[in-house]
């Protein structure tokens, strides 16, 4: 007998899992709603750290005010406040030039201009979540292997399941950067490769972060350092995502610590004293994928699988939670409508309220890394007079501040009356 459910989504990471959250809390009772997830979810946390999923893995991510608001309102934020290190300042710099500017939130009237959270914690948070509620149907492990149209909607195959055949009105393909679904639809992309790999790993320091971020630019490349809670009292570490040559960054992911720290501190400095020690490190190589589809009738391709970007400016999961947040508006609309969750012109709605603020993350994060690794003498100039630009003008540097909080697609940033002043 062939299963049916109004949406299915396809991936449990990080946005298929938010999405399954967001969907239960704005559409009515009687949408199903079922999550398809190859990797074993991890199970609900009785003490000690998650099991590693592949979405949920050693990375940490820093979460703008847009996903604030959006994780309030499906009741997620309360569950993660506690492993959440809010960032009061972001101090951008670049190694050998004379620009630097540094971001207070107190400036903006804001309590922080972000929130870093270990990617573990982020998906027990979701996890829990999605165990707590009865409303969407989780399958997992079990992969969507194939997927055609059938009528307005389509037709699914799973592989590990107890059912092989599903059938549904909207299939949602959230199966990450490398999607075999989309290429499995024949949608093709818009790849750029950056030639560079991010290198990921946790680092302690002498002296305490006081909850600033750390933008560290170079001519080989950003180092971004993110204040995380500590793990042992008295422990200071940051989240380290250090943008270097595929070569450099292979070597270091396995060289000896010492090695790695002398390296990581002659990039840095010591704006956080000595670097005392370095967690398991992992690479990732960097490109901009962009799907060249984002809907069709009965498909929505969204998260990575839609969109991945270049790490620096930590865009790439804030972007993908505004669009779930404007997914789940669409449909709850369109449903009221009498329309179904697949209906073509619905999802095109849908993109037609997302396009500019995704084409303004993703240049902003694509240029970013770009500008600051300039060698030509002109442009290197005018980067260091944009870097203490962003001191002198208040008005640019604002700009930098809204799109780093994901604030410039809503009305107004944290603490404007329009957007609650929740903070
Ligand atoms: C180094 C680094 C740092 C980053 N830092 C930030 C940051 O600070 N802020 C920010 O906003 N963003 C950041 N990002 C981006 C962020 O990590 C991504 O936006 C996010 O991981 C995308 O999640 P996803 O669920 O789309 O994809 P994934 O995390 O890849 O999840 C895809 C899921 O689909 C499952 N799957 C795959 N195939 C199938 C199938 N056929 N059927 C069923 N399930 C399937 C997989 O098991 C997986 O769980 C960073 C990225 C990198 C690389």
């Amino acid at each position: 007998m062939t299963d049916y459910s109004d949406i299915v989504i396809a991936g449990g990471g990080m946005v298929g899992a938010s999405l399954a959250l967001q969907l239960s809390a704005v559409l009515p009772a009687q949408v199903s709603i079922c999550l398809v997830e190859g990797f074993p979810l991890p199970q609900p946390l009785a003490g000690g750290r998650p099991d590693y999923h592949p979405s949920f893995d050693a990375r940490s991510t820093a979460l703008s005010y847009s996903s604030r608001l959006i994780y309030e309102k499906i009741q997620v934020w309360d569950e993660l406040q506690q492993w959440l290190c809010p960032i009061d300042s972001i101090h951008v710099s670049s190694r050998g030039r004379f620009g630097s500017s540094l971001l207070r939130a107190a400036d903006y009237g804001w309590s922080s201009l972000g929130y870093v959270v270990e990617n573990a914690w982020l998906g027990n948070a979701l996890v829990q979540a999605l165990y707590r509620q009865d409303r969407v149907e989780i399958i997992s492990p079990s992969r969507v292997v194939a997927a055609q149209p059938q009528g307005p909607g389509m037709r699914l195959q799973l592989e590990g399941g107890k059912n092989p055949d599903l059938e549904t009105a909207l299939l949602v393909v959230a199966d990450g950067v490398s999607s075999g679904l989309r290429e499995q639809l024949g949608v093709t992309v818009h790849e750029k490769p950056y030639h560079q790999h991010a290198l990921v790993a946790n680092v302690a320091f002498a002296q305490a972060h006081r909850n600033c971020a750390y933008e560290r630019f170079t001519d080989r490349g950003p180092v971004a350092l993110l204040p995380l809670l500590a793990s042992t009292p008295g422990e200071h570490r940051s989240s380290l995502v250090w943008t270097l040559a595929p070569q450099e960054a292979e070597h270091l992911q396995v060289c000896g610590e010492s090695e790695f720290l002398e390296a990581l501190q002659e990039r840095f400095g010591y704006r956080l004293g000595k670097m005392l020690q370095v967690g398991e490190r992992h690479c990732y190589p960097l490109a901009l994928v962009q799907s060249n589809e984002q809907v069709r009738q009965g498909v929505v391709v969204m998260g990575n699988a839609a969109h991945a970007l270049h790490p620096v400016a930590g865009q790439g999961f804030n972007l993908a939670l505004r669009d779930i947040a404007g997914l789940a508006g669409v449909l709850a609309q369109g449903l009221a409508e009498g329309r179904p969750a697949g209906d073509l012109a619905l999802l095109q709605r849908y993109l037609r309220r997302q396009q500019a603020d995704q084409d303004r993350t993703i240049q902003f994060s694509d240029r970013l890394p770009g500008l600051f690794m300039q060698t030509d003498p002109v442009l290197g100039l005018a980067r260091d007079l944009a870097l203490s630009g962003l001191d002198i003008l208040p008005s640019l540097k604002r700009q930098f501040v809204h799109q780093a909080a994901g604030v410039t697609a809503m009305a107004a940033g944290p603490g404007e009356s329009s957007t609650g002043g929740a903070q």
